[in-house]
């Protein structure tokens, strides 16, 4: 056990974490960042970003996860590298537990992101960041005037694929199913889209081409006849979905039907002291500025409610 109650521990080491952690910094609050088995979120996984405001060429997203980390820690943010097991939130200080050790911490922001759902497939996994995505937004631009592939049959698939007919020369949307769970709306307008082919109850079996070290194609399988064929594409995006980091808050906090944390006047949740940020709490926009924003705010929240009781 920690012998000293921390002011602040952020859960997280993504834009939304490393932005609470410069603002909880600055004003002097020590803030202990938990770095678990995502270090730097999502934008460690992408290449360009060239949304972010303040870079005009761009910035790759691991410098710019780098960059964030730096400046926290030049304001006194300290880092350790752990895995929390269970929370107690019944009374404060809070306690955390690491497994082989507990901190304690008068308030929390949790910022442990949403991880993208992936195939599983292991050249899916090798491919990431040439070719393989799962950020149409992140890394669309790249694929200009190629025929890509988007995976999934919900709106994030419909948005993906939408989207990326600004630049692809085709778009094929990959299901494992003929029914969609998409809206009818923006099913309606992928299909009548020109640019975008509907292949149904069909699979990806594998992702080529590793030796290439880039996506060549994809090897599918119709799942009702079996037939199995290769198909020339430059990138795959993933539109299956997300899976919020939140598991341990499931029975402390509120949650929606998919794990996201409920929050209300953005960060704040049901415990005093307790406040989440970015993506584990944001289903809608999931952009790195947008976690950032919310870390900001988590972070004021956290100085004014030390504040408020006695710091
Ligand atoms: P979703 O609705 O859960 O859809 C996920 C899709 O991915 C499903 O079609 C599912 O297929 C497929 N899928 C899941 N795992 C798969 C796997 N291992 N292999 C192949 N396919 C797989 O997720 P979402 O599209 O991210 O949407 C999540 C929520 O956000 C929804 O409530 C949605 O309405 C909302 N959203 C809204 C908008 C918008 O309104 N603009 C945009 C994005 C998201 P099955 O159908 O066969 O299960």
């Amino acid at each position: 056990m920690e012998s000293s109650v921390r002011n602040t521990v952020i859960m997280g080491t993504g834009c939304a974490g490393l932005t609470a952690a410069i603002y909880a910094a600055r004003a002097n609050l020590k803030p202990l960042v938990l770095e678990g088995h995502e270090p730097g979120g999502q934008l460690s996984l992408t290449t360009l970003v060239e949304n972010f405001p303040g870079f005009p060429d761009g910035i790759q997203g691991p410098e710019l996860i780098h960059n964030m980390r730096k400046q926290a820690e030049r304001f006194g943010a300290e880092f350790k590298t752990g895995h929390v097991v269970s929370v107690d939130l019944k009374e404060r200080p809070f306690t955390l537990n690491l497994g082989k050790e507990s901190i304690k911490t008068m308030s929390l922001i949790i910022a442990s992101g949403a991880s993208a759902r992936w195939l599983g497939l292991e050249n899916e996994q090798a491919l990431i960041g040439h070719g393989v995505s799962s950020c149409a937004t992140c890394d669309g631009f790249f694929f200009s005037g190629k025929e890509i592939a988007v995976i999934g049959g919900g709106d994030s698939a419909m948005e993906e694929a939408l989207f990326l007919t600004r630049f692809a020369s085709k778009v094929t949307l990959v299901h494992r199913r003929d029914q969609f769970r998409a809206s009818k709306i923006m099913l309606d307008r992928a299909r009548s889209h020109p640019k975008i082919e509907f292949l149904t109850d069909t699979i990806v079996q594998d992702v080529l081409d590793v030796t290439k070290k880039e996506v060549t194609g994809l090897r599918l399988r119709n799942v009702k006849t079996g037939e199995q064929w290769d198909m020339p594409v430059s990138a795959m995006f993933l539109g299956i979905g997300h899976i919020p980091n939140a598991a341990m808050f499931k029975d402390l906090l509120d949650t929606d039907e998919e794990g996201y944390i409920k929050t209300r006047d953005y960060v704040f949740t049901g415990v005093p002291g307790v406040y989440a940020a970015g993506d584990v709490q944001d289903r809608r926009y999931r952009q790195a500025i947008t976690a950032s924003g919310t870390g900001c705010m988590a972070a004021m929240e956290v100085e004014k409610f030390l504040e408020e009781h006695g710091r």
